[in-house]
Formats: structure tokens, sequence, C-alpha cells
């Protein structure tokens, strides 16, 4: 991505730079896409206002003289009929030059690249888009053909602020200004055909509608209607409630300001799928709002991605994207934490080592694995959304969170041989609900695709037998195997490792029968080790096999070969085990394979390399492979 600022024009202390490229492409989506909901520029620049006050009022805990000679904190919405003009004004931290150029010239947000790669060109899908990257202070060219910021950073000494005005275009103008006031004001130039926003009316109904939860005061003039119009008088009033909506007593607010509050904390534009609120009491204090989003935000999988929860403590802000508060397997979790008991002056270095913090991070996990658990099975459609959303990032916690594990668990929905599709619908305990008799291990398998691991030669004996698989074939699959070794007491067991123990499933009959051909086969089996020296750990006849003349698996303490094949790809150290090479004593080629003498070695490393491929690995010598099947093909041919 290309930094800011192309400098184009200077003149005494006025400058003219371009727009990083992304804010060009940015704004002339917003303004086309965004339009049938304009009203939401006044929601994004209220809560940035917001945001500005909730960071001075924390930096000055530790710098009282940022407060200047002016305590109050709030945010202030005028207009202007004559100038056609509309300002937010706020009391916050405001920003210096340097500020200014990076925040209003850039996008400064993780996730711009995965952002900007998704967009379409059409536009009903690029506004979805959108909304959910998250709009902000560029929302403000929905209504307006130029736009005006004041802003002088707390502090700042000989009132020294800055100006910087755009129409949107390419560029922006920024110029040293004096400002005896701290905090910003933006004042939009409305676009032709915009002047409904010119009344108090209007904008009271959309602050209210839209920002009533902000902790600040908003304040307007009051009107008076007089001569058949409204006037405006000099005295101010509040409009909003300005008092923490996770204050409040859950009955007293509504559905719609919970979806607000949650648009403003979570830099989203669009409803949350669910939320929890609640106060805990006891020997920690604290009230959590944790909101699930909808839909992954576009750094979900970056590793600097931030955590979405805000910590406060007595209801002042102190820190975004607590990470400590929430595990890094619940990252799409959004909200607010407010404790009672944390000092002011806690730091994150404090966070770190906090005791306290470890209790809440506990309850935080706790709450949300409960919603999870109830939207599982109560609102079954709305947790196949959140599943196909977050379900991979949830899988993390199998490994990650030991405490939760068996809860976490009970949580996955997987793909599985008697579902027979991709979807993931299948939950653990649907699974050992509809065990066969006499079955005691959930079998599994894990591949890099869905196809690969529903064709494997592995499963031919369960799809006999009818016995129920699952299909791992996410990444963080081999990640939760690894860690999860049982589930309500049985243990799943991977069908491309070890001897196949079916337990019960077999009679003795059959039993017997592969003692047997085990015995008939020995010389064979002999044989071909020989034949394989180096690159097999051991040949053995298998009853896994129906269709398939071999495959191999893997020694029962050996690393899965998905998983080795994962971590080379990824230039990451994995042993070089020998895999186990299983022959199916009924297969024709296997017959076949005892009466050949001459050309006994090219069969056995073809059918080692079929084997090999089958399970989706990679041949060390695809040449020399190709070259024998052609052979043996010419041959049968009788050419
Ligand atoms: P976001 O709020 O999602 O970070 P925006 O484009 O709305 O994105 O704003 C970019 C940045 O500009 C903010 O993160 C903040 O640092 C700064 N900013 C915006 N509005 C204000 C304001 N009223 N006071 C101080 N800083 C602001």
């Amino acid at each position: 991505m290309s930094d800011t600022a192309t400098h184009t024009e200077t003149s005494a202390n006025r400058e003219t730079l371009g727009f990083q490229a992304e804010v060009k492409q940015l704004l002339q989506l917003m303004i086309h896409s965004l339009y049938s909901n304009r009203e939401i520029f006044l929601r994004e620049l209220i809560s940035n206002a917001s945001d500005a006050c909730d960071k001075l009022r924390f930096e000055a805990l530790h710098n009282a003289a940022l407060m200047e000679d002016q305590a109050e904190l709030e945010i202030s919405i005028s207009f202007d009929k004559t100038a056609r003009t509309l300002t937010v004004s706020d009391s916050g931290i405001g920003m210096s030059r340097e500020e200014v150029i990076n925040n209003l010239g850039t996008i400064a947000k993780s996730g711009t690249r995965e952002f900007f790669s998704r967009l379409s060109g059409d536009q009903q899908k690029d506004a979805n888009l959108i909304g959910q990257f998250g709009v902000g202070f560029y929302s403000a060219f929905i209504v307006a053909d130029k736009v005006t910021v004041l802003t002088r950073r707390a502090g700042e000494k000989n009132d020294q602020g800055v100006r910087w005005e755009s129409d949107g275009g390419g560029e922006f103008a920024i110029e040293m200004i004096d400002k005896p006031t701290r905090g910003t004001s933006i004042t939009l130039h409305l676009r032709e055909g915009q002047d409904d926003l010119l009344s108090g009316h209007k904008l009271r109904a959309v602050i209210q509608k839209y920002s009533d939860h902000i902790v600040q005061p908003i304040v307007m003039h009051k009107e008076e209607w007089k001569d058949g119009g409204y006037q405006t008088l000099e005295e101010t009033e509040t409009v909003n409630q300005a008092f923490a909506l996770w204050a409040r007593a859950k009955n007293e607010i509504t559905d719609e300001q919970y979806k607000e509050f949650y648009k403003h904390v979570g830099h989203d534009m669009t409803d949350p799928l669910a939320w929890v609120h609640a106060r805990v009491e006891g020997r920690q204090e604290y009230t959590q709002l944790l909101y699930i989003p909808a839909r992954a935000p576009f750094d979900m999988w970056q590793r600097d991605a931030k955590h979405g929860v805000k910590l406060y403590v007595r209801r002042v802000f102190i820190m975004d994207d607590a990470e400590k508060l929430i595990p890094a397997y619940l990252r799409f979790v959004r909200g607010v934490v407010d404790s009672n008991d944390l000092p002011l002056n806690v730091s994150r270095e404090i966070l770190q080592e906090s005791k306290d913090i470890e209790a809440i991070r506990a309850g935080c996990t706790k709450k949300i694995i409960s919603l999870l658990e109830d939207m599982a099975t109560n609102d079954k459609e709305k947790y196949t959304l959140f599943w196909n959303e977050f379900g991979r990032v949830l899988k993390e916690g199998i490994g990650d969170d030991a405490v939760n594990r068996e809860k976490i668990a009970g949580l996955l929905r997987l793909a599985s041989t008697k579902a027979n599709t991709p979807e993931t619908s299948v939950s653990l305990s649907d699974y050992i609900a509809r065990m066969k008799e006499g079955q005691d291990k959930i079998y599994y398998i894990t591949a890099d695709t869905f196809n690969a691991a529903k064709n494997s030669p592995h499963l031919e004996v369960f799809r006999k037998k009818g016995i129920e698989v699952l299909l791992l074939t996410d990444r963080v699959d081999e990640w939760v195997v690894t860690n999860l070794h049982s589930f309500q007491e049985k243990s799943l067991v991977s069908v491309a490792k070890g001897g196949l123990d079916l337990g019960d499933l077999e009679d003795e009959s059959e039993k017997l029968a592969q003692q047997k051909e085990a015995d008939e086969f020995k010389e064979l089996t002999d044989k071909i080790s020989t034949s394989l020296a180096g690159r097999v750990k051991e040949v053995r006849v298998t009853h896994r096999l129906t269709d398939s003349p071999a495959c191999l698996v893997v020694d029962e303490q050996d690393m899965n070969a998905n998983l080795a094949r994962m971590l080379k790809a990824a230039g990451q150290q994995a042993p070089n085990t020998q895999p186990i090479l299983e022959i199916n004593p009924r297969h024709p080629v296997v017959l076949r394979l005892q009466r050949e003498e001459n050309k006994f070695d090219d069969w056995v490393s073809v059918l080692f390399d079929q084997a090999l491929l089958a399970e989706g690995g990679q041949l060390d010598d695809p040449a020399s492979f190709v070259k024998r099947v052609n052979q043996l093909m010419l041959e049968m041919s009788g050419s």
C-alpha cells in the first residue's frame, strides 16, 4: 500500500496533499453504495467524537494538564441554514498535524488489503462489504461535497491547531491555525438536496435512533416555534441519555439500543448476531456486555488482528482491544467490560500480570460459551450462521483452552460420511447418538480437501459396515485432533493410524478369517517389505479395504501424514517417519502380484506410489512412476 501524500503545492503554511489511493476508492464506493442509508454519517462522526472524549479522559488520568481549563467532555451538534452547513464538535483529545494527515488521508486499518481484494464492482455486494469494513469519518462525504475539520490536540502549546479541508476528490488541504479550544470540529457543507438535515427535529430523531447510548452528553441548541417556523435559541440541552448503556438495568434497554451500541463499539454497520449483558458480583465486580458479530471482520486471520473488547474501570474508558480480556480463539467478540475493582491507572503491563483480569477473562469466556451453547440448542439456524463465520476460530480453543475443551468440543460442527456434503453440520453428540451397536470410538479422517477425505481408501471398510466417519479438512482440524482425545468418554480415533481395531464391530469369524489371511500372505508381505526397504516401516495384510489394492497408514505414535505435509509446506520441522503399507488380500492386483516374478519390484513400486497418491501425498519420483505405469499398460495391452 502506498503511503499518503503526494505533495503538490505549498503556500505560506497551506499544503495540498493527495489521498492514499485506497481512500479515493473508498470514498467513491461509499457515496454510491451507502446513499440510501445516508443518516449513518452522523452516527459515525458522533462515535468518533465519543472515542476522542474517552481517550482524553483516560490520558488525563496521568496528565491532568490535558484538561486545560475546560473539564466538560461533550459533543455538540449545530447547523446553519444560510450557509447550509452542519457541524459536529467535541471537546476530546483532538489531533496533531501528523495525526490529521495519517487519520484523514489514509486508511490505517488492518484488513484493508483484504477488503479491497474482495470488492467486486457490484454495488449491492460492495455496499455489504463496506458496511462490514466500517466507514467512519469518510462517511461525511455521503451528504457533504466539502468537509472542513478544525482540530487541536489537548495540551498543545500556543493554541496551535490544524485546519483540514477536502471536497472528497483526490486531495485535501491542510494548514496550521489558531484554535483556542481543544478538540475537533467537523463542518459538513451539504450536497444539493440534503437540506432536510438542517432541522433540529430531524437531527434529534437521528441522534436518538443511532446515538442515544453515547456516554457523553450530545448537546444542541433549544428551539422555539415562532412566526410559523422553528427559531434556534441561545440556550442548549442534552438530547441523548448520556449514561453508559451497559450500566443501565437490562429491562430498561431495548434491542434496538443494544444493536446501535454494538455498531459503535464494534465499528460495524451490521446488526450483531447475539449478545450477553451481565453484572458479576462477588469477589470481583464487573459488568460485561459482549457481542457476537454476524460477520467476520476483515482482519480476523491477521496475526496482529485487534481484539475488540474495551476495558472500562468504573465507567472510565481505559483501553481498546484489551487482549487479556478475551482468549484469542474468541477474538471475534466485541463489547465492553467495566470493572469496579481495577485501579484507574492500570496499564497493559499491569494487566499482563493481574489475577483480577484472569478472573474476568475466565468469566467472559464462560459467558460466551454458554451464549453459544444456548444458541446451538435453541436457534440452530443462527448457530449455523455463527459456525460458518467463526467456527474455524473457535476450533483453536480446543488446543488453547484445556479448561473449556469439552464444552468447546460440544460446539463443533463437522462434516461426516453421513451428511456426505462439505456442510459442517454434525456435532459430536449427534455422532455419538447414532453410533452403531458395539461401536465405542469416534472415527475421523483428516485430509487436505473434502473430496480427498470422502474418497479415501481408508473409509472403505467403514462404508461397508455403515459406520460414520468425520471428515476433517480445515487446517486447524489437525490441531483439534492433536488436542482432543475424547468426547463424552469416547475416544477419537483416526482411521488412517495404527492397526484397525473395530472392537465389537467385528465378529469372531471375521477376526479368524483375518488371522488366516495374514498367515497365508506372510510370504508376500515379507517379499514386498524387502522390495520397499527404506520406504516403509512394515507391510501387512489389511481388512480396511474393499475396493483398493493398498493403502498407507501411520504407526500409532507417529504424526498424521496430513499434518506432517502441512508442517513441511509451512517450512516447519516434521519427523521423517515411514508409513506402513497395508495390502488388500482379496484384490485381483494383489492376487496377481503373488504370481509375478520378473516385474515384481515395478508392481510393488506402483502399488506403493498409488497408495501415497490416494491419501494426498506427493511422489518422490513422479517421472519413474509414470514410466512404470506406462510399461505395465503396454504389457497388458499385449504390445
Ligand atoms: P476508525 O474510527 O474506524 O478508526 P475513522 O476513519 O472514523 O476510522 O477515523 C480514523 C481516525 O481518525 C480515528 O481512529 C481517530 O484516531 C481519528 N479521529 C476521527 N475523528 C476524530 C475526532 N473527532 N477526534 C479525534 N480523532 C479523531
